[in-house]
């Protein structure tokens, strides 16, 4: 389909742009190794081998919760007491320890090598050794790497940067290609089919997902590549994609059922798709959504949301709770506030809102304690004391691992917040 490009107009503003407290502080937060529980799943024959300490590897293992029965597909490379003395040659190690990896598991068609704070400071050069070990065994295996490290990252930022490695090695749209879309981030097999399906009954079938499934189906970018991101935290990859010649569409982020929509629409605008065509797509499945927030919207209405910066869904989901589930938002924390990616979702955000980018964890946690939420959205670590002086929480790394983006998973969603205010108060009679 050869569709004609338009601009896609912003959602109107709710508000003027609302005050953003930035600070700068002590946080509270994981690395972006744990972007691996998500991506292992995702991309079904490739392997995560993190070059890092023991400590890496239990959170790894602390992060997977119960442990994966079947192989899993990744892995830790430690790095010894010798290595970080620079008694060994860590890249002979590293080289010895792919070695056996792939002999072992020939289904391997991708390798990242993830690098860790340990690989780092060892000065590690890990996109060398990608480079050498991706000679050796290519064409079967492709070697990239990236880096998952850090306490100046938060775990979203994993993802980020594995996609970020990805794009160089997209191939490129063949001369003259149509317009294609391509929805960029990771999402669970069942919703990538349900867009795949709704995009498909609106005729936009040049279509792809990043990442594939499999390493050998990555999708081919180039001008004429207009690419849709379904999770807020892909800075990185969105510039790279640029870098390719593709062109973002901007809309809200796809949860709830008016998110999804606008972002559906963004499509459909681009693709000069017909309005009844679009609505008549989109119909049954956003009516299904509408119901199914009506059961949640009883536990939430009027209830006070604060939402300390972690996963960086912080903006989009309060955008959803407030305007479709009358909750009201106390603080709206993020790590990073990225204008450009957030402007159509901060635009539907109530006025007046309280918005935080950063952090200076005593300095919320006093504000969060002063202000006594009904519910609060934090990482592990401040759960537990949290709930301690009587709040109730909800940890932001579940909103990354469950299925939350499209129509069908709008119910889902807003159970999410439902239920831990439904268990306290249960608790409470
Ligand atoms: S913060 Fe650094 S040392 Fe700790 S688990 Fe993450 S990469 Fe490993």
């Amino acid at each position: 389909m050869n569709a004609p490009l338009l601009a896609t107009p912003v959602p109107a503003s709710g508000c003027a742009a609302p005050p953003v407290l930035r600070e700068r502080g002590q946080r509270e937060v994981f690395c972006g190794l744990t972007g691996i529980m998500w991506l292992h799943r995702k991309i079904q024959d490739a392997f995560f081998l993190i070059v890092g300490s023991r400590t890496c590897a239990h959170l790894m293992q602390s992060a997977a919760g119960v442990m994966i029965f079947a192989e899993p597909r990744f892995a830790t490379a430690i790095i010894e007491e010798k290595d970080l003395a620079g008694l060994a040659d860590a890249n002979a190690e590293l080289d010895a320890v792919v070695e056996r990896l792939l002999a072992r598991r020939p289904e391997i068609r991708m390798l990242f090598l993830v690098g860790s704070c340990p690989s780092e400071v060892i000065k590690l050069d890990l996109s060398r050794a990608a480079l050498r070990l991706g000679q050796r065994f290519a064409p079967q295996v492709r070697v990239l790497n990236y880096s998952g490290s850090g306490i100046e990252t938060t775990f979203t930022q994993g993802e980020d940067a594995c996609l970020t490695a990805l794009v160089p090695t997209l191939p490129a749209e063949p001369a003259g290609a149509e317009a294609s879309l391509l929805v960029v981030g990771v999402l669970a097999d069942a919703v990538e089919d349900q867009f795949r399906r709704l995009l498909g009954a609106m005729g936009i079938t040049s279509l792809a997902f990043l990442p594939a499934r499999r390493a050998a189906d990555m999708p081919a970018v180039g001008p004429n590549t207009r690419y849709l991101l379904v999770q807020p935290f892909l800075g990185e990859t969105a510039r790279a994609l640029e870098n390719r010649g593709a062109t973002r569409l901007a809309a809200p982020f796809p949860l709830g059922a008016e998110g999804t929509a606008a972002w559906l629409r963004a499509a459909a605008e681009a693709f000069g798709v017909a309005d009844a065509v679009f609505n008549a797509a989109i119909a049954a499945p956003r009516e299904r959504a509408v119901k199914a927030l009506h059961h949640s919207r009883a536990a939430l209405r009027g209830r006070r949301i604060f939402f300390f910066p972690d996963s960086q869904l912080e903006i989009p989901i309060a955008r959803f709770l407030a305007r479709e589930l009358e909750m009201e938002l106390v603080e709206v924390g993020t790590p990073y506030l990225h204008k450009e990616h957030l402007a159509a979702d901060i635009a539907l955000l109530p006025a007046g809102v309280q918005l935080s980018e950063g952090q200076d964890v005593d300095r919320q946690l006093d504000r969060c304690l002063a202000a006594a939420p009904d519910i609060t959205v934090c990482g592990l670590g401040l759960a537990n004391p949290l709930e301690a002086k009587g709040l109730t929480t909800k940890w932001a790394i579940e909103l990354v691992f469950t299925p939350i983006q499209g129509f069908e998973q709008a119910g889902d969603l807003a159970e999410l917040f439902a239920r831990p205010l439904n268990r306290r108060a249960a608790l409470e009679v």
